[in-house]
């Protein structure tokens, strides 16, 4: 039998739950530690453990058969991968929001206006279907301080309580793209019989869940 791989974050929001199915799945195996790749010692898979940005690239080219990420990251990585399973955790939604005293009140008057965002592939896309022509500053992270900094008149990130949004002056103003934990195939994966297997059960563990 072939030995299948599968990429899973390495640590982070969507690390323990990933863990978790694949133990629901009845597999057994170590979990990560310092090595980068563990064995399942009861079923033809190895896990790969990879910061969650890696994972729809290596999908796509076939170093991994299989991942768990997030929608909002394989969107942004524009990878071409088959979404064999939606997963039920890691529910977010990326919103784009704006300072409070803001007088925007409709997506057309962000035009001519700078958006921060640590996603330009969803902005950009969103921004021209709703023909928008903004400004996309791309920064890595806290994009949130951009519009008190004078950086930016409206950020797009991942959204869950608002909690941060009020904390730094913004209230959400559109949604984006809604988002949860997918597994993800390489082009022609689900026809091994393996990933028939894995896949067979990732489906009851979630059914069992319902
Ligand atoms: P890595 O070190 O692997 O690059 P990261 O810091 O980029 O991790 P996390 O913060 O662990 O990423 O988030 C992973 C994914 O969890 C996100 O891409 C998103 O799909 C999902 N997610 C769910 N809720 C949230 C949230 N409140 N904030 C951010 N991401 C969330
Ligand atoms: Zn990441």
């Amino acid at each position: 039998m072939k030995t299948l791989k599968i990429a899973i974050q390495k640590s982070g929001r969507l690390n323990e739950k990933s863990v978790e199915i694949l133990k629901n799945c009845g597999l057994s195996f170590e979990n990560y530690k310092s090595s980068l790749i563990s064995t399942v010692t009861n079923f033809p898979l190895e896990i790969l453990f990879l910061r969650d940005d890696d994972i729809p690239e290596y999908v796509q080219d076939g170093i991994a058969d299989l991942g768990i990420v997030g929608e909002n990251v394989i969107v942004e990585a524009g990878a071409e991968v088959n979404y064999l399973q939606k997963l039920g955790f890691g529910r977010c939604t990326l919103k784009i929001a704006i300072p409070n005293e803001s007088q925007i009140t409709e997506i057309a008057q962000l035009s001519g206006k700078a958006i921060a965002t640590s996603y330009p592939v969803i902005l950009e896309k969103y921004l021209k279907e709703n023909h928008v022509n903004a400004e996309v500053r791309t920064i890595s992270g806290s994009v949130e301080i951009g519009p008190g900094l004078g950086l930016s008149d409206a950020i797009c990130d991942i959204v869950s309580t608002g909690g941060t949004l009020k904390s730094n002056g913004l209230k959400p103003f559109s949604e984006v793209m809604k988002s949860e934990a997918v597994l993800i195939g390489k082009e022609g994966s689900d026809l091994l019989p393996e990933v028939q297997e894995l896949l067979q059960r990732i489906r009851s563990v979630l059914r069992a869940k319902e």
